[in-house]
């Protein structure tokens, strides 16, 4: 102990001198008349005090206030000030990717510092450490938990801030949990501190928290920073909470601008206009909030066709989390003064992130919002109106650099309509991925674990979600994870997708798998066009090759594109109703699946493309047996009923029956022909135009959701024997007949 404490006595004397010499660095002093403006500075001593007397802190301030920037620093200065700086290291949590990096290069460059000295960043698949002491972290949440799992104490940390709190993902939610844990038994180690006079306890006797090292020299703060406490502070508040709450020097103006409440329903032309009315006013870049990708897709197509009635030149950047980073990053690049930066984003750039050249903000005031139909288990995808936090946040946006204007696309009544805040993640989501998380971090069973979160979900959710996990191979009977689970667990994609993947990697056809998985993760490349549905159909049972399967079709119009040249993608994509945006995007989340797959030793060639990957690429009975395997139990019974039987013209009806009863299959499949009327009941029937393989007894499904009628989305039908060696099939005896035998999942027979 004594010779590592003059070694960490000799360390703060070296990181005090290296901190006066930056103090005389002229970039700091610049940063420095900044950031004392900010009234999260002038409240330093407070602060500090607060966050030495105190385990933990709660900060509340307004958008702009400095939380993100200047607490982090705030500590570290304190603690470089007084030697005592190689006590400290803090990791900051941020929800999404682009803010951790982009707070991270802030903050270095507020400390006139290269990054990779006292600051650092770390996202998936890409970090900048920075030194091991007296240094802070910029990572997403995610990357938190995984720390958590390798380190249950988070031991390597002297202050651990979560920022964005109110967030309320399911990650900030684990995150918490786990805090509030190491809490719980950290004051219980002090306390044996204490009694043992600061000593550690002899070497043979029993160290009663083997994840804690009791060692470590400085004493551990948790911070959390929010936008709203209250809850927050009831959570921790055995934990002894401090709340401050900080106001925020500038604020924009605020408009609502609609009068009429009819036009409220999403409206890109009116954006348009908004946007055409600003660029003909004082400069300043326009960031525009819009609900999800295609909303963004449409208005940046809008824009780019309008440009000459814009009255001044634009760069127009797209920002959604579907962007690779380096595409995301360019938000923050500077066009010449003449031209006016326009961003079309969705509720990523609500967050954490400041552009210094907005001025405008445009607020859609919609989110894409994921919900769940708890008693169908249905997941739900729907626009629907944000609520006044995210408003709060968006307008934050504006005016952080100099005086902004938001415009919120409602009427007033709206808007004093509009819900505090969304309901938390985990309230709404079918809870595969919080489930294999909680198992990654060995937080025990999933149903005591959920219960310990701030708002825990509904018990029916989490039964069904570990029943689907057990039915998948995720999980075992005493609910472990199996080696399957392990990866499934370790891998950034939806249980279904990772198991493709998984499953192509081994069986030698990842790249078509890697394709459906990208579709899954973000959406199906074909285009809707109105009143050419048939034409649509027509050319992906073409792609199918004549196999029952949506996600053939898929696969190869993607693989046929990416081995187009890229002069003749266009052409491609518009013969075949493609959009090539959407498949210049799925084609980069292939690369990062292609990653994923390869740190965990997966491709044994290294390349997602590579011949021994995908020997087995043509060989699609073997492809629909893994979509089988990965879809399991999105399962459904096929009965196929003759409609007409002349050769050149075979039609069948097929009735599906999932685990939850009879479903139809939604329009846009393949295997769907023109609806026909039913006389008796009245109500269209799917017809199936049969393909290479009548007589496939099962479906299996991607989605499941309710519109006009409850359609399966994304089918491919199979026959027993795949689904006998991937899925949980029941054979049984036939009494009657000793030559043949009972399939059946559940209660269902064929
Ligand atoms: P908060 O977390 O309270 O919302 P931040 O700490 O993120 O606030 O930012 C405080 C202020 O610092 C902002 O209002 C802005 O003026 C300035 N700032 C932050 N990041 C940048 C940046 N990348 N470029 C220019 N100014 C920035």
């Amino acid at each position: 102990i004594t010779n590592c404490n003059d070694e960490i006595a000799k360390l703060n004397t070296v990181l005090y001198e290296e901190y006066n010499e930056t103090l005389q660095k002229e970039q700091y002093k610049r940063m420095m008349i900044f950031r004392e403006t900010l009234p999260t500075y002038k409240k330093r001593v407070e602060l500090l005090n607060l966050i030495k007397n105190n385990q933990v802190v709660l900060i509340s301030g307004e958008t702009g206030c400095g939380k993100s920037t200047q607490v982090p620093q705030l500590i570290l200065d304190d603690a470089l000030m007084t030697k005592q700086g190689a006590n400290v290291k803090i990791i900051i949590t941020q929800p999404r990717r682009i803010a951790a990096s982009s707070l991270a290069e802030r903050v270095a460059s507020e400390r006139a510092q290269k990054m990779g000295k006292s600051v650092g960043y770390a996202v998936r698949l890409e970090k900048v450490e920075a030194r091991a002491r007296g240094s802070m972290m910029f990572c997403t949440t995610g990357v938190l938990l995984v720390d958590l799992e390798i380190d249950q104490g988070l031991t390597e940390y002297s202050h651990v801030i979560l920022d964005e709190v109110h967030e309320r993902d399911s990650n900030i939610d684990f995150a918490m949990c786990m805090l509030k844990q190491i809490l719980e038994k950290h004051i219980y180690l002090e306390e044996i501190l204490e009694m043992t006079n600061f000593r550690l306890p002899p070497e043979n006797q029993e160290n009663p928290f083997p994840n804690f090292k009791p060692h470590m020299k400085y004493s551990r703060k948790f911070r959390f920073i929010s936008e709203r406490i209250e809850k927050r502070a009831k959570y921790l508040s055995e934990v002894d909470p401090w709340l401050r709450s900080i106001k925020n020097k500038v604020s924009p103006a605020v408009f609502c601008t609609l009068q009429n409440s009819k036009i409220e329903d999403f409206n890109v032309d009116l954006i348009f206009e908004l946007v055409r009315y600003i660029c003909h006013g004082p400069p300043g870049a326009i960031l525009i909030f819009l609900p999800g990708i295609s909303e963004i897709t449409t208005l940046v197509r809008i824009i780019n066709q309008n440009r000459p009635y814009l009255g001044s030149e634009v760069a127009v950047y797209p920002l959604h989390s579907k962007l690779p980073t380096i595409d995301q990053k360019k938000i923050f690049d500077r066009p010449p003064l003449h031209i006016r930066k326009i961003i079309v984003a969705t509720n990523i750039a609500e967050t954490s992130i400041t552009i210094d050249d907005i001025v405008y903000v445009i607020d859609s005031v919609k989110v894409k919002y994921k919900g769940l139909n708890v008693e169908q288990y249905l997941s739900t995808l729907r626009v629907e109106w944000a609520a006044q936090a995210n408003l709060r946040q968006r307008r934050g946006r504006a005016g952080r650099c100099q005086p902004g204007i938001c415009y919120h696309l409602v009427t007033t009544f709206r808007a004093s309509k509009l819900e505090v805040r969304l309901r938390p993640e985990l309230q709404r989501s079918d809870l595969l991925d919080p489930v294999l998380m909680i198992k990654r971090l060995r937080l025990g069973k999933a149903a005591d674990a959920l219960k310990n979160v701030p708002d825990p979900p509904a018990d029916m959710t989490v039964n069904r979600a570990i029943i689907h996990l057990k039915q998948c191979g995720a999980l075992d009977d005493e609910e472990h994870l199996t080696p399957l689970g392990w990866h499934l667990a370790r891998l950034p994609l939806h249980p279904a997708a990772g198991k493709l993947v998984v499953f192509g990697a081994l069986f030698g056809c990842l790249d078509r798998a890697a394709s459906v998985a990208a579709v899954w993760s973000f959406k199906d490349p074909f285009i809707i066009a109105i009143e050419r549905e048939e034409e649509v159909k027509a050319v992906k049972r073409k792609l199918a090759r004549g196999e029952p399967s949506d996600q053939i079709a898929m696969s190869e119009a993607i693989l046929q594109w990416e081995r187009c040249a890229p002069h003749r993608r266009h052409d491609f994509s518009y013969a075949n109703f493609l959009s090539s945006s959407t498949i210049e995007l799925l084609s980069d989340m292939k690369k990062q699946i292609g990653n994923n797959l390869a740190q965990m030793g997966f491709l044994s060639s290294g390349s997602l493309t590579s011949t021994w990957e995908n020997r087995n690429s043509e060989n699609l009975s073997l492809f629909k047996a893994i979509i089988a395997a990965s879809l399991y139990p999105k399962i459904g019974t096929a009965k196929w009923i003759n409609v007409n039987t002349s050769k050149l013209n075979r039609q069948v009806r097929v009735n599906v029956r999932t685990l939850e009863g009879p479903v139809a299959i939604h329009p846009s499949s393949l295997m769907t022909l023109p609806k026909i009327m039913n006389k008796q009941k009245r109500r269209a029937v799917p017809i199936v135009k049969l393909c290479n393989n009548p007589g496939a007894n099962w479906c299996v499904y991607w989605l499941k959701q309710k519109s006009t009628d409850i359609f399966v989305i994304d089918v491919t039908f199979v026959y027993t024997l795949p689904l006998l060696f991937f899925g949980e099939l029941k054979v049984s005896e036939c009494e009657d007949d000793p030559n043949q035998c009972y399939v059946s999942i559940l209660e269902y027979k064929v």
